[in-house]
């Protein structure tokens, strides 16, 4: 439930309304904007009077809210949210957009340094990297693990580059510290131990859609993480499970402005795992900047071929490279 303050209300009434809700038991989330002032309720407010609150002086409305998501919630936020990562404060969000590349997984000292100079050469602000891999098959590469994040260390050394990877289990926490934003990828996404346990950390979080994850359940996810202090989060539409075969999984575009509407985090688009094929990515790209995504997340590999994992949906650098020039192009196009 929320109450609008109407214009004019001064501290001392706010402050004596908030105090009022807390002895209904009930917590609040103040937002106090140039033009509007707003109370969030936060706990079981189904006993709470909605006429009774509007009836007071100093409230303009009341509205329950359906949505169990409070903290991600654009109306409880209205500003977006600007996520900031790294000593550089790369920024995502609020017209900040950002391209994040690399390959799917660090292989070797060359090939994530040969891939990191180039990604940064053709404009990408962030380096990915899977050091630890969820993969479908326990026979599958599953990634170089703490050798990996060494690896990646050294190439956002060398690139100035801050650098993306995911994380499977909080005990490999302590190995991320100086990793600048955690990923929590399409399978750990309801992972709710692991999401508690990030809201802990004071660290930018990736947070990818499930294959099969409503909105609703991806912004419950990212208000499991924001419940415990952490609102660095960064949503990310990776493409869901639907009937269709032709593509690798389903990029459901329109979240992007859906959850824009529902929520004041920055949300990018992963088209690589969204289609599966390198040369679906270059239009999914442009359709994203198009459409206003915050960013993109972008597999690239120095040779595709042989790539350890998800070689078929990899660019080149030279073919990352057009697509980074045409995504500007768009984005002036389109601003
Ligand atoms: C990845 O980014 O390499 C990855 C495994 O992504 P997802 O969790 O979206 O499948
Ligand atoms: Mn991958």
């Amino acid at each position: 439930m929320i109450a609008v303050l109407k214009q004019g209300t001064d501290q001392q009434q706010i402050d004596s309304l908030i105090e009022w809700f807390h002895s209904q038991g009930l917590r609040t989330n103040l937002s106090q904007g140039d033009e509007v002032t707003i109370i969030g309720l936060i706990g079981d407010t189904t006993k709470v009077d909605a006429d009774l609150v509007e009836s007071l002086d100093i409230v303009e409305s009341v509205k329950r809210i359906t949505e169990p998501f409070k903290r991600a919630n654009r109306k409880f936020h209205p500003d977006s949210t600007v996520v900031e990562v790294g000593d550089a404060k790369v920024k995502f969000g609020a017209g900040n957009f950002q391209i994040i590349a690399g390959p799917c997984s660090v292989e070797s000292r060359e090939q994530i340094l040969t891939v990191a100079r180039a990604v940064k050469a053709a404009g990408a602000t962030l380096l990915r990297g899977g050091a630890f891999k969820p993969r479908t098959s326990p026979y599958d590469f599953q990634g170089m693990k703490a050798e990996g994040l060494e690896l990646l260390l050294e190439a956002k050394k060398e690139t100035g580059l801050p650098i993306v990877s995911e994380l499977m289990s909080a005990e490999n926490i302590p190995l991320f510290e100086n990793v600048d934003v955690i990923q929590v990828g399409a399978r750990n996404f309801q992972n709710f131990e692991l999401l508690k346990e990030l809201g802990e950390l004071r660290k930018p979080i990736l947070l990818k859609r499930g294959i099969a994850g409503t909105l609703k359940e991806l912004l419950m996810s990212a208000e499991y993480i924001m419940a415990g202090g952490n609102d660095q989060i960064i949503l990310c539409e990776r493409g869901i499970r639907t009937y269709e075969t032709a593509t690798r999984n389903t990029l459901d575009i329109s979240a992007v402005p859906m959850l824009h509407e529902m929520t004041h985090l920055p949300v990018i688009i992963d088209p690589s795992h969204a289609t599966g094929m390198a040369r679906l990515v270059e239009p999914m790209s442009l359709a994203a900047a198009a459409c206003g995504a915050d960013g993109l997340i972008i597999e690239v590999h120095n040779d595709p071929q042989h790539a350890k994992c998800d070689g078929a949906q990899s660019l080149t650098p030279e073919q990352f490279n057009v697509l980074a020039t045409k995504v500007c192009k768009v984005r002036e196009a389109v601003a």
